[in-house]
Formats: structure tokens, C-alpha cells, sequence
């Protein structure tokens, strides 16, 4: 099963308040940038992170809770917390 096919078996129930928020713009903006590529936009698999052309956009709705982004970032750059209770991943069938 692709990982598009396993994020469609997935339900949210969505925050209008992100849990997700980038620390330091100017991070991914230069130093991430150019000594790691900006990573996040690759290793997260709900693509919540994309670069926009000059930041870090977060689609933290897509966010799947799986923490890899946590350690990924390699500047700690990534500040995550569980979605508020009662919001975010509902449930899974896959
Ligand atoms: Fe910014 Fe971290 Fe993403 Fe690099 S990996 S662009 S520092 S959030
Ligand atoms: Fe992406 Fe997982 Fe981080 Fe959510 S917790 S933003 S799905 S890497």
C-alpha cells in the first residue's frame, strides 16, 4: 500500500490553533538552507512542511503525530506538541 493510500484511511478532527510552530525562520531560511537542504520537507510523510520560497510553510493539519520531526530537524528548529485534547488524529484503519 502507497502512503498516500494509508494517509486516506486516517481521520482528523482539526484545531484551528497549530501544534506546530518553527522556532527560527531565519534558520531554515540560511543555515538549514544551505548545509542541509531543508530536510523537513522531505522527511516528514504527510508533507506538512514545504518551502515556499522564502520560509518554512506548516500544513499542521496534515500532521500524522508520528514525532519523526522531532529529532529530524537537524537544528531543533521544530517546536511540536501533541494537538490540543480532543483534536488531531481521530483514528486509523491501515
Ligand atoms: Fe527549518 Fe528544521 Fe526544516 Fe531545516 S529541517 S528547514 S531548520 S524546520
Ligand atoms: Fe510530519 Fe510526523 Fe512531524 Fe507531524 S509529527 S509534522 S507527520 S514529521
Amino acid at each position: 500500500m502507497k502512503i498516500e493510500e494509508k494517509l486516506y484511511t486516517l481521520r482528523w478532527k482539526h484545531d484551528k490553533q497549530s501544534h506546530i510552530k518553527i522556532t527560527a525562520a531565519e534558520v531554515c531560511l540560511d543555515r538549514c538552507g544551505t548545509e542541509w537542504k531543508r530536510p523537513c520537507t522531505a522527511f516528514c510523510p504527510a508533507n506538512v512542511y514545504t518551502w515556499d520560497g522564502a520560509k518554512i510553510a506548516v500544513s499542521f493539519e496534515n500532521c500524522v503525530e508520528c514525532t519523526t520531526c522531532v529529532l529530524g530537524c537537524p537544528y531543533r528548529n521544530i517546536d511540536w506538541k501533541l494537538p490540543r485534547g480532543g483534536f488531531g488524529i481521530e483514528w486509523q484503519n491501515g
